[in-house]
């Protein structure tokens, strides 16, 4: 009970945490300057429009709440199954000592600016490159589609859509997050020794840091902010992570980026932003309200995956059957 208030609070206190409440505070502050300089909003109204009842407190935002919650439990129990990115980040160690032809710490005379540079640079692209490519696949295969449509079927968006996953899709992104650290941490160890380091602020890598201050909270809002052009094929802005919670259809498969746009640019799947006052959310237009029921969120997806694997099975054993009887 204690680990379950303790990693609540996390949430909200520790900024290497998305709804960190600082972050929370500053995309308001980006919202409320966003909707007086563009939509013409006076202060109190710019207000009213951020917090909207009908969004704050709608069936979507309710489950958002819940799931939130449910995970927490969830990941107490799972996490210390999971392997961590030290274990990793040991057997790569370990791995690359194997190797004749390389050295450890080859590059130890390397500047300690250049080493921390680069060090920071490579983990944030890294990371965000393993997020852009899980991402693509949540919504390229049937079975993880079938737990990525959790996340889909919110029809509000609030920054704690964000956590608004099934608890299978978390345990993915927990061991791509520990693959993409123990990978950057053993390997830079190996090559320059004790020389890594991070670049950081407040404890966080300055680039993660950053887009987090920018507002990066808004993508999960109905605070459509737009980016200029030319910097919406680097960065994603809020209004194009919106776009890829649209129904419409030229939406689909749009927009898979994390932070950087610019993998979405190189594999095709960019799409600029657009105004998002009437954009429908969710997997479908009219989306029952059952959809936002835990059952639904937590069960029907595990029931979608037992019978895409059943289908591809008794697909298999046809083969197989047609096969034999050729033969
Ligand atoms: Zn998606
Ligand atoms: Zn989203």
């Amino acid at each position: 009970m204690i680990e379950f208030f303790s990693t609540i609070i996390e949430h909200f206190s520790d900024p290497r945490k998305r709804v960190f409440l600082g972050y929370l505070f500053l995309s308001i502050f980006i919202a409320l300057f966003w909707l007086q300089k563009k939509k013409n909003l006076s202060f109190k109204n710019a207000l009213i429009y951020i917090f909207n009842k009908r969004i704050i407190f709608s069936k979507s935002s309710q489950s958002d709440f819940k799931i939130f919650f449910i995970n927490r439990i969830f990941l107490i129990f799972v996490s210390p199954l999971l392997i961590t990115q030290l274990a990793i980040a040991t057997i790569i160690y370990h791995y690359l000592h194997s190797i004749s032809w390389l050295e450890f710490g080859m590059f130890v005379q390397t500047q300690k600016f250049v080493i921390v540079t680069t060090f920071t640079t490579f983990i944030f692209v890294l990371d965000d490159f393993s997020k852009f490519i899980i991402h693509r696949w949540m919504h390229q295969w049937p079975i993880l589609w079938s737990l990525h449509k959790v996340h889909h079927s919110a029809t509000t968006l609030t920054p704690l859509t964000i956590y608004r996953t099934h608890p299978l899709e978390g345990i993915i992104f927990t061991l791509r997050g520990s693959f993409t650290q123990g990978i950057s941490i053993s390997s830079f160890v190996f090559f320059f020794g004790n020389n890594v380091d991070l670049y950081t602020v407040i404890g966080v890598n300055v680039f993660v840091f950053s887009f987090n201050v920018a507002g990066a909270n808004l993508r999960h809002s109905h605070i459509g902010i737009r980016y200029w052009r030319w910097l919406e094929y680097i960065i994603i802005s809020p209004a194009q992570h919106q776009l890829h919670h649209s129904v419409a259809e030229k939406h689909y498969d749009k927009n898979f980026g994390a932070t950087l746009a610019i993998w979405d640019w190189i594999f095709g799947s960019l799409n600029h932003s657009e105004d998002t006052d009437k954009l429908i959310l969710g997997v479908t237009e009219n989306e029952p309200l059952e959809t936002h029921g835990l059952y639904n969120l937590y069960v029907i997806p595990l029931i979608d995956i037992f019978q895409i694997m059943s289908i591809k099975r008794n697909a298999l054993f046809n083969y197989c059957g047609n096969k034999t009887k050729k033969q």
